[in-house]
């Protein structure tokens, strides 16, 4: 059986270059007429054009379905041209769709400007509040849309709680993983249908590639692979190839980042009393955090993000954030420099501040994604920019 997408392989003896090569070719020069109407009616897959299936990409698709333990990743232009195939791939006209409240700003915008249009009710639910979940689902729902952990409040949602919410009422469940690729938690295990990650952050690893994927069994992904090939937002084989260079020391990177961001956050949380500026520190590492329980459960280690609250609401925060002299501000995450962001400067920049605080994000809010740096050099930064 071939699919238009990567699914995970055993392992075999490396013969031939030790790192794979890059095939940038658009079309494939096909040896025999009777393979290359088989390819063409799409009855076969393989090398053939590119935006059906090309070889860099499969490799990524192998190695993130094997990652996530998915039966195969079909990857995208970006973790947004991702979740939006997740979506449109699987729900039509008419029906009616439940996204959480807590979800990252730019699925939150499709929901509102895109989906409305092409007829797609979406209707909002408490992700940290799943009952509101089964109360939504006592109407006929085509899909429930959910994130853990939440950006950027570093809340975690009940997985097995959601999945079996959503298997109750026959509902396929996809989760925003973003902020915790498979070394720190394996979503599918848990029995989510649909994975989406923006590769973006923790698959690529540098702040250099824009890329996105979504794994899941080949029932789920099948419309989404079709999907792909039709509208057309194809992971580029070059990024494809940088994904494989940054895929083996995924592990490495996010073991470091982790130990960072949970030290990065003790470090800061015991400044509190002495640091008026400071509101508070949150992390699922740290014993006070409202999911410490959870997070413990449910991921190995908690993300590689600390979120800090500075008192005195977004003035505040934006001359914190106006401060730093080592951590970089920019957009994004998932790096290994690290950044800090405002989200109502970036992720969540298109909400009102009455609908961040809806999606319960206080004003104040300055979230810091962890890199590999010493994280005593981060933390002095931190400090002199709390303090000043
Ligand atoms: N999901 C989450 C949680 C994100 O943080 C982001 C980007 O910041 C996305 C999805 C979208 O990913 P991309 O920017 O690769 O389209």
């Amino acid at each position: 059986m071939s699919y238009p997408y990567g699914t995970p392989r055993d392992h075999e003896t490396p013969v031939g270059p030790v790192s794979p090569p890059l095939v940038r070719a658009t079309a494939h020069a096909i040896d025999s007429v009777e393979e290359l109407g088989e390819l063409g009616r799409g009855e076969r897959h393989g090398e053939f054009y590119q935006r059906l299936r090309h070889s860099n990409g499969v490799q990524f698709e192998e190695q993130a379905a094997a990652r996530e333990g998915a039966e195969g990743a079909v990857a995208f232009a970006s973790g947004m041209a991702a979740m939006s195939a997740a979506i449109l791939a699987h729900c039509q006209a008419g029906d009616r769709i439940l996204v959480a409240n807590q979800i990252y700003g730019g699925t939150e915008l499709l929901c509102r400007e895109d989906l409305p249009r092409f007829g797609v009710t979406v209707q909002r639910y408490e992700a940290l509040n799943l009952e509101t979940l089964v109360e939504a689902l006592s109407e006929p729902a085509a899909l429930v849309v959910l994130e853990t952990p939440i950006n950027p409040t570093l809340r975690i949602v009940d997985l097995a709680k959601a999945v079996a919410i959503c298997k109750q009422h026959r509902v396929p469940l996809i989760l925003d993983g973003t902020f915790a690729p498979a070394p720190i938690q394996r979503a599918l295990d848990f029995g989510v249908d649909l994975l989406v990650h923006s590769a973006t952050k923790y698959y690529g690893g540098h702040s250099d590639v824009l890329a996105g994927f979504v794994a899941g069994s080949h029932e789920y992904l099948g419309p989404v692979a079709a999907f792909r090939t039709r509208t057309g937002g194809v992971l580029a084989p070059d990024v494809a190839w940088l994904l494989c260079r940054s895929m083996p020391t995924m592990d490495l990177r996010l073991a470091a980042q982790q130990a960072s961001a949970l030290r990065l956050a003790e470090i800061l949380h015991a400044e509190i009393p002495g640091l008026e500026s400071l509101g508070a520190v949150s992390h699922p590492g740290l014993p006070g955090h409202p999911d410490h329980d959870l997070a413990a459960a449910q991921m190995r280690g908690g993300p590689c993000l600390v979120t800090l609250t500075v008192a005195g609401g977004s003035e505040n925060a934006s001359r914190v954030f106006g401060r730093l002299r080592r951590i970089a501000r920019a957009p994004s995450l998932g790096g290994v420099e690290s950044v800090a962001s405002l989200a109502s400067l970036t992720t969540h920049a298109g909400l009102s501040d009455a609908e961040r605080l809806a999606a319960g994000i206080p004003a104040g809010i300055l979230r810091i994604s962890v890199g590999v740096e010493d994280t005593e050099w981060l933390a002095e930064d931190l400090l002199q920019a709390l303090r000043t």
